[in-house]
């Protein structure tokens, strides 16, 4: 197994956001997120990529507590990918620079090696030639392409995905959840939220319906979307549909 989260609660003040939630994703699998805006969805993400603390509950990572004070975030989060719904690629630097930046600066590894796995990754997605420009050179969805390579560049064992075709025009959607099929190709364990219906359909070998903070039913992409079991994912269903 490589994400555990088992009895999660998250709190702001007295909005229980995540609450007792428990997911768990083996290696090489697939879960997409679904569920009402509010539900948790990129809460869940945030803590499970230490950017905000949680209130109760154990989050493990290959066995390792990484809910435990002792751990060390920048360690844990070498380790876990995580992408947004806008790009946060910094404008003033090139795609590689942007690919390259927390790998040496905040993980300290050799320029030259970063700069070569960059390249790499760029080649595999085909954007190599997009090396030496600027983020405003680009697509969105070659932005967002860049902003996944990022997340890649320290081979991590979990890539966590947040919405990442929400604020892109529909003819730039593809690329990018083209992108995303072929990491699962090639064996990535990935966690995605998504308002994409349809993709979660194709990609995810699990859905889990967030309600209230809560995964109120989870199963294969056909049960969930097609013949869920509660009410509230049936309701939720044909409010998107
Ligand atoms: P989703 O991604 O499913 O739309 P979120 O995880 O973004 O849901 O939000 C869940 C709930 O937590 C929402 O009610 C949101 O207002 C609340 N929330 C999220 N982040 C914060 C925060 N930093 N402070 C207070 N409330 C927050
Ligand atoms: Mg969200």
């Amino acid at each position: 197994m490589v994400l555990s989260c088992v009895d999660v609660r998250k709190t702001f003040g007295d909005h229980v956001v995540l609450d007792d939630l428990t997911l768990s994703v083996d290696e090489h699998e697939v879960v997409a997120l679904i569920g009402a805006s509010g539900s948790g969805k990129s809460t869940l993400l945030r803590c499970v990529n230490l950017l905000t603390g949680i209130d109760d509950g154990t989050i493990h990572l290959d066995g390792e507590e990484i809910t435990d004070p002792r751990a060390d975030p920048d360690r844990v989060r070498q380790r876990i990918g995580l992408v947004f719904q806008s790009y946060n690629l910094f404008p003033h630097m090139t795609v590689l620079d942007n690919i390259t930046l927390a790998p040496v600066r905040v993980h300290r590894r050799p320029v030259a090696e970063a700069r070569a796995q960059a390249m790499q990754w760029l080649e595999r997605v085909g954007l190599a030639d997009r090396a030496g420009a600027y983020p405003d050179r680009l697509s969105g969805g070659q932005q967002q392409r860049v902003a996944i390579v990022r997340a890649l560049v320290n081979n991590p064992r979990l890539l966590l995905l947040d919405e990442v075709t929400s604020a892109l025009d529909p003819e730039l959607v593809g690329e990018v959840l083209t992108m995303i099929r072929d990491l699962k190709g090639e064996g990535m364990t990935m966690v995605l939220a998504t308002h994409e219906m349809g993709f979660a359909k194709q990609v995810a070998d699990r859905v889990a319906f967030l309600d209230a903070g809560r995964v109120l039913e989870q199963g294969p992409p056909e049960q969930v979307l097609g013949d869920p079991v509660e009410a509230r994912t049936r309701q939720f269903l044909a409010r998107i549909i």
